[in-house]
């Protein structure tokens, strides 16, 4: 397993002549999406666009179920940090920091020698033509750049799991050469299905459930409830860095936060006893129903397991369901808590989800909760309670704020991100 960045410094620093540092991306299922497809594209194009915006202004251009990402005068360093910065963006399945040259036999052959010089080990050959009008076909081509790399530099030929992939892509009026790629995020496009409210709290599970269906196509925007004034401003702090460090996979994320603790203390001095944590689930859902009825979102998200906690039986996600009209999207219903923490930890919101705080939900929970809620018992409930009306006031008292992604990459100090990403040829 290699990339350019394995090269030694020397290679890395001595562009192939005629060569311009780009990025190429493959498509996940963009490519599927038949009449739909035109928008899809654009979409994607957009959001590559915007996402790489504060490293640099480049040009998408859309070719044949891959993009081509240039900029004016661009050099190395500032190319493989739009690669890096590429694959959170949804949509996109691979970003190989290539070269572009020219559509020659002889620019081929200069970058393909260019790229493996200084590597050992075995490597193999793949081209493909895009454009059919190349004196090679794609079978030719590998046999005669495979041997010329071999002749160079003696390093053998192995087609099966080679220690090197260097790859060749004939375009329309160009060819793309490149060794080694970024595995980007798959999925579709954000801002292609919609838009959702994610309940958000500093638990594990719910900023897992907002990127998952960040990667289904919806934007989200992000509802937390604080139990202030009862707990501290902890929880507040840690749903605002969850939601910057998910900001990443969208872009102009929007973080509302509720103090929730007068309403705690109201359904519990109103009798609710064993059905409280419910009762609350429910004002939450009502309270997020009526904000994102106001933000233009047609589904509420929350990071719900089945069986996970006493909230989470059938009968009680059934309770939760009949509070509100919107859907209510689960994306973590069938996994398990281990499957969770694996994907937090690979979007980097576990250990700040780890850190500790006062969840609003545990300070007034009653000792055992209810695990077969019945529907009529909570009606009653928010009957005494005047629930509709307490839920507009909650919705109303809403603070916004935007936490935004701060790139590693683009700080002035211009440093290299922390951990790369695993590279695979
Ligand atoms: P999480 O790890 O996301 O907190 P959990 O396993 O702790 O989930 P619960 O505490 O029962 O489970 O919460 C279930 C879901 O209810 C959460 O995933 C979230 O969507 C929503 N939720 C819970 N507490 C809050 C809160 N304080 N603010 C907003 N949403 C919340
Ligand atoms: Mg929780």
């Amino acid at each position: 397993m290699t990339t350019l960045d394995a090269a030694p410094a020397d290679v890395r620093q001595k562009p192939p002549v005629d060569g311009e540092p780009c990025v190429l991306l493959k498509l996940g299922e963009v490519v599927l999406k038949g009449k739909n497809r035109e928008q899809f594209e654009r979409r994607l194009a957009d959001n590559v666009r915007t996402a790489v915006r504060p490293i640099a202004r480049v040009d998408v251009i859309r070719r044949h179920g891959v993009f081509i990402v240039r900029k004016h005068d661009a050099d190395l360093a500032t190319m493989d940090r739009v690669a890096q910065r590429i694959t959170d963006v949804m949509g996109i399945v691979w970003a190989h920091r290539a070269w572009l040259v020219g559509k020659d036999v002889a620019s081929v052959e200069r970058a393909a020698l260019e790229l493996m010089d200084g590597r050992t080990g075995t490597f193999a050959v793949r081209s493909r033509r895009r454009d059919k009008r190349f004196p090679m076909t794609s079978s030719e081509l590998d046999r005669h750049i495979g041997t010329l790399i071999t002749d160079r530099y003696g390093q053998p030929v192995r087609l099966k799991d080679p220690d090197h992939t260097l790859s060749i892509e004939v375009d329309r009026d160009e060819v793309f050469v490149y060794s080694g790629g970024l595995p980007g995020q798959g999925g579709l496009p954000v801002g292609m299905s919609g838009r959702a409210l994610v309940l958000m709290s500093g638990g594990i599970d719910s900023p897992v459930a907002a990127y998952r269906m960040m990667r289904r196509g919806l934007r989200v925007d992000y509802l937390h409830f604080s139990g202030m004034p009862f707990t501290g401003p902890e929880s507040i702090y840690k749903a605002y860095a969850l939601v910057r460090e998910l900001d990443k996979f969208q872009g102009g994320s929007r973080l509302f936060v509720v103090p929730f603790g007068k309403a705690q203390q109201q359904i519990k001095t109103s009798g609710a006893d064993r059905l409280a944590v419910i009762a609350q689930r429910r004002l939450m859902l009502r309270t997020g129903q009526l904000l994102a009825r106001r933000l233009r979102g047609t589904a509420l998200i929350t990071g719900d397991a089945l069986g996970q906690v006493s909230s989470q039986t059938l009968t009680n996600i059934t309770a939760l369901d009949d509070a509100v009209d919107l859907p209510i999207l689960r994306p973590l219903v069938g996994m398990d808590k281990v499957e969770i923490m694996d994907q937090a930890r690979r979007i980097r919101t576990l250990a700040i989800s780890e850190l500790p705080d006062e969840d609003c939900c545990t300070v007034l929970a009653p000792r055992r909760a209810e695990t077969k809620a019945k529907i009529d018992d909570l009606r009653q409930l928010e009957k005494r309670l005047d629930a509709g009306e307490l839920a507009d006031q909650l919705a109303e008292s809403a603070q916004e704020h935007r936490p935004t992604y701060a790139d590693p990459t683009s700080s002035s100090t211009g440093s290299a991100p922390e951990t790369p990403r695993e590279t695979v040829t």
